[in-house]
């Protein structure tokens, strides 16, 4: 196959693919004037996003003084392409600004107001590739920003990086549309750069084959490249017959390969990778003189024009710039189209502030004469006729004429079914069509819907996984909450299970706490009073409950014990006898009626009746106390009078017999003084011998005695005093009645108690 193929290139045959058109060509304008370089602008407007994929991240702010070559933008993704300063100077602004886009969408661009230096940073020259590994060179292509320059915009170092086993490196240089005559100057002028560039990729790609095609009508070109890859046997140039578009990718592999790339697949996966000229000049200089795709090779032309040249512009030139460095005519009384692009697959722009960037290979001025379509202010469409013209040259095999009526329809499905992807927007249908229908505009404004939907959707269903894995993530930490639970409820459980003293503790304590709740639900309902039996169930409660719950029990128990006690001892006194048994009773009566009331379901009336009782009892409680305490009294008082009367009654006794002594004592010694001594001695044992008069009858004396005595009382007393015998006799028996009168008032008293 590969060698058929070859066989075929050497001898100069190629494949031709479906339909295509022979528009004028138009190039000569340009074609044979050299790429000029052009002065410094003013100012530059730099679009962050120049290529198919997303823009990087800004590294500059406003005010920033950068180097030409400098990144303003750093890449965090493959499909992120990152921009570079085209020169030096200060970034003025960063805001929203018209692109080039044929909707004339804004977007956010940097403003480098250019200081007319020219300054670059510091470059590293790599003059032998072969130093460097394919990784090396794949991270200088990236980071030089170097994106497909044929129109499309893609990442080349996604490209660069494919995988082996590719059969053939197609090099583009067909530059099939009118007027475009960048890439024939550049091949012209830059043959060995291309050249040098295409080793790189074939280092990295290391094909079986390089094919570099360009159109028959671009001889300077295809000699240059002969001359330059003379050397390289790998390498063949394809002179290619010229019809537009030729140098579409798919169309280009049909020529060369006769492969059709199926719709929705990409020639990388039939071993085909395919680069234009430029992107291998841009490979070349990033990889070898390290310099960032900050500048291309635009084609300004159209007759409008009196220089339409090739130039050397800088990314993010205005379009205005360039339009008077090639000295547009003006005319006051018409507005000037200017298209970006070729008059194919170009558009209008809306401002001449649009900016060139790494995708823009053509700025068109046509004159009203050359192209009169471009100056129609109201559009000349009429109804399709079905004459079939656009099918029969669209080189996709599309049906535009269906695809024109689903997109005025916004029938995205239809659309869809129809394969309005593969469409190339080569606008050769349009080109053809007698109803002048602008059916590639149709075609864009269609797929611009449908990308936004797409992301849309994209976003939706990024937020719908995001949603499921949430809640996924959720259901699983509740299920692992669930089970920490269990295991820690089971821990809990084995830890009282256990006879340790914590857990029978811990046991213990809610056990008295549910009894203590008990305990109080069952006083509550008995109207406060605690009856024997609930004192009892309490009390075996406690003791089945804590230690706490039963020193509790035990108080409670141990302070009625000791009241009862109280009034049992109050009992014992004989006085009181009677009442002590009337308070029992009245107990009893109170406790019989607090059980009973218990037992009824009138709980109010029960503490009525219970307190009714026990004020009773009180009441009467304390009139036996005080009734107790007079008895007391009047006991202590009789006690008193009687002990003085006994008193008073020794006292008297005793002064009489001492009286009688006294005077026996005074008569004795009378005697001694008148008499002998033998009479006094017989005088005296006389009255020595007299006997004592009884108490009794000393208590009482009689009238005689007491006449006799008081006839002769000078004798008596002189007696009593001087015999101290008879005065000891006195005393004792005075002692002896004392001592009976004392016995014989504690006998009453224990008769009367008893
Ligand atoms: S613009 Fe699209 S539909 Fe029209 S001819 Fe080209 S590829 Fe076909
Ligand atoms: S070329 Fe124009 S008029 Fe003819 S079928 Fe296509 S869209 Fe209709």
């Amino acid at each position: 196959m590969v060698e058929s193929i070859l066989e075929r290139i050497a001898r100069g045959h190629f494949w031709d693919f479906h339909g295509g058109i022979h528009p004028p060509e138009q190039k000569t304008l340009t074609s044979t004037k050299p790429i000029k370089p052009l002065t410094l602008p003013k100012q530059l407007i730099i679009p962050l996003q120049q290529h198919i994929g997303r823009e990087g991240d800004l590294l500059v702010v406003i005010g920033d003084k950068v180097l030409k070559g400098q990144p303003l933008t750093l890449s965090t993704n493959p499909m992120v392409v990152p921009i570079h300063a085209p020169t030096s100077g200060i970034i003025s602004a960063i805001k929203k600004s018209v692109i080039a886009h044929p909707s004339g969408l804004s977007q956010l661009c940097i403003f480098l107001d250019v200081d007319g230096e020219d300054t670059w940073r510091k470059r590293q020259i790599c003059t032998d590739i072969e130093q460097l590994t394919n990784s090396d060179i794949i991270e200088k292509i990236a980071d030089s920003g170097v994106a497909g320059m044929g129109g499309a915009g893609f990442p080349t170092h996604i490209k660069a990086n494919s995988k082996p086993d590719i059969n053939f490196l197609i090099i583009n240089g067909a530059e099939c549309e009118p007027y475009i005559t960048a890439d024939d100057l550049l091949m012209m002028e830059q043959s060995d750069a291309i050249i040098d560039g295409i080793k790189i990729l074939d280092k990295l790609l290391t094909p079986a084959f390089i094919l570099i095609a360009i159109e028959d009508n671009k001889p300077k070109a295809i000699k240059a490249l002969k001359h330059a890859s003379a050397n390289i046997e790998k390498i063949k140039i394809c002179t290619i017959p010229a019809k537009y578009p030729a140098g579409g990718e798919k169309q280009l592999i049909k020529i060369l390969t006769g492969q059709e790339v199926p719709s929705g697949k990409l020639p990388i996966h039939d071993g085909i990778v395919m680069q234009n000229v430029a992107t291998c000049f841009a490979i070349n200089e990033a990889v070898r003189h390290d310099t960032p795709l900050i500048r291309r090779v635009v084609t300004v032309t159209g007759q409008a024009l009196n220089k339409p040249q090739n130039v050397w512009a800088l990314l993010g030139t205005p379009i205005k710039f360039l339009l008077e460095q090639c000295e547009q005519q003006v005319d006051e009384f018409e507005q000037q189209p200017v298209i970006m692009g070729g008059p194919m697959m170009g558009f209008c722009v809306s401002s001449e502030l649009v900016p060139i960037v790494k995708t823009s290979n053509c700025i068109l001025v046509p004159s009203k004469k050359e192209m009169p379509s471009a100056f129609d202010k109201e559009s000349s469409e009429v109804e399709c006729i079905r004459c079939g013209q656009c099918s029969d040259v669209c080189p996709s095999q599309l049906l535009p004429q269906e695809l024109q009526w689903s997109a005025k329809a916004k029938d995205y499905p239809q659309l869809e079914k129809l394969n309005l992807s593969d469409c190339i927007d080569c606008g050769a249908c349009a080109y053809v069509c007698p109803s002048q229908i602008p059916l590639v505009h149709y075609y864009r404004i269609a797929k611009a819907e449908i990308r936004e939907q797409q992301q849309l959707d994209l976003k939706a269903e990024k937020a719908k996984i995001r949603f499921e894995a949430r809640k996924l993530r959720l259901e699983k930490e509740k299920v692992a909450r669930q089970e920490k639970h269990k295991k820690a409820a089971a821990a809990r459980k084995a830890a009282m299970n256990k006879a340790t003293p914590e857990a029978t503790g811990a046991k213990s304590a809610v056990a008295a706490a549910l009894a203590r709740v008990k305990a109080k639900k069952a006083a509550k309902d008995s109207g406060k009073i605690v009856d024997k039996t609930s004192q009892e169930n309490l009390k075996n409660t406690s003791n089945s409950a804590t230690n706490t719950g039963e020193d509790q029990k035990s108080q409670v128990a141990a302070a009625i014990a000791r009241a009862k006690a109280k009034k049992k001892s109050n009992t014992n006194k004989p006085s009181k006898s009677i009442e002590t048994d009337s308070i029992d009773n009245i107990d009893k009566e109170v406790e019989k009626s607090a059980a009973t009331k218990q037992t009824s379901s009138d709980d109010k009336k029960a503490k009525i009746a219970a307190a009714i009782a026990k004020a009773k009892a009180k009441k009467l409680s304390k009139s036996i106390e005080v009734s107790e305490q007079s008895e007391v009294a009047k006991d202590k008082t009789a006690e008193k009078s009687a002990s003085i009367q006994q008193m008073n009654h020794d006292d008297k006794k005793a002064k009489i017999a001492a009286a009688i002594a006294k005077a026996k004592q005074k008569a004795l010694e009378k005697i001694k003084t008148e008499s002998s001594v033998e009479a006094n001695e017989s005088k005296t044992a006389s009255l020595l011998n007299q006997p004592i008069p009884e108490a009794d009858q000393l208590t009482t004396p009689s009238k005689a005695t007491l006449s006799s005595s008081s006839s002769s009382s000078r004798e008596s007393d002189t007696e009593v005093k001087a015999t101290p015998a008879l005065d000891k006799k006195a005393k004792i028996s005075a002692a002896i009645a004392k001592a009976k009168a004392k016995k014989k008032l504690k006998e009453e008293r224990n008769d009367s108690s008893k």
